[in-house]
């Protein structure tokens, strides 16, 4: 078939004829499962961005970090967003919601998506302790106490979070 012309009408009812349904079970790929090869590679892919993309993303990085980046509001609010994309961010989480039964604690309830919250807000310590880089932040031992998380449901972390902003003069976003 020549590039750039169309499918007559006739051909295309042909195609949908002939294009079944192959979602779920008439998939050919239904039930089966990808090898460990194409596991890893998948994996790795997902994983690993190429050199080109994770030099670019550090030099955006470099130029908006702090107080050149324009939301930059004297401190807490960058070095928040820091700390939120670490992975010793997701591996405090990951390490509350192993320790915690899977329900929230104020209200006990367990169909409710749960959220991670911090006892005593990261800002407590942050301007306890005047930290200033992500550098000291993960120097700070109590920023990263997993006796310190407990699982709430939305709905009570919104809650908690209101009364932070009381209690601490918690900095939000
Ligand atoms: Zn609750």
């Amino acid at each position: 078939m020549k590039k750039g012309s169309k499918h007559s009408n006739e051909s295309r009812a042909k195609m949908r004829e002939n294009h079944y349904d192959v979602s779920g079970i008439n998939n050919p790929n239904y039930g089966k499962r990808c090898s460990e090869e194409t596991k890893r590679k998948i994996s790795k892919a997902n994983r690993n961005p190429s050199l080109e993309i994770r030099n670019k993303i550090s030099q955006h990085h470099a130029n908006v970090w702090g107080i050149n980046n324009p939301r930059w509001r004297g401190g807490i609010t960058p070095l928040y967003k820091l700390i939120r994309n670490r992975k010793e961010y997701f591996k405090w989480r990951n390490d509350v919601s192993k320790l915690n039964p899977n329900r929230c604690k104020h209200c006990s309830r367990e169909d409710l998506s749960l959220e991670i919250d911090h006892i005593i807000p990261l800002c407590y310590f942050i301007t306890k302790n005047n930290i200033k880089t992500i550098k000291m932040a993960l120097n700070c031992p109590e920023l990263w106490e997993i006796s310190n998380g407990q699982v709430l449901c939305r709905g009570c972390h919104a809650l908690k979070t209101q009364k932070d902003i009381q209690k601490y003069n918690k900095v939000t976003r």
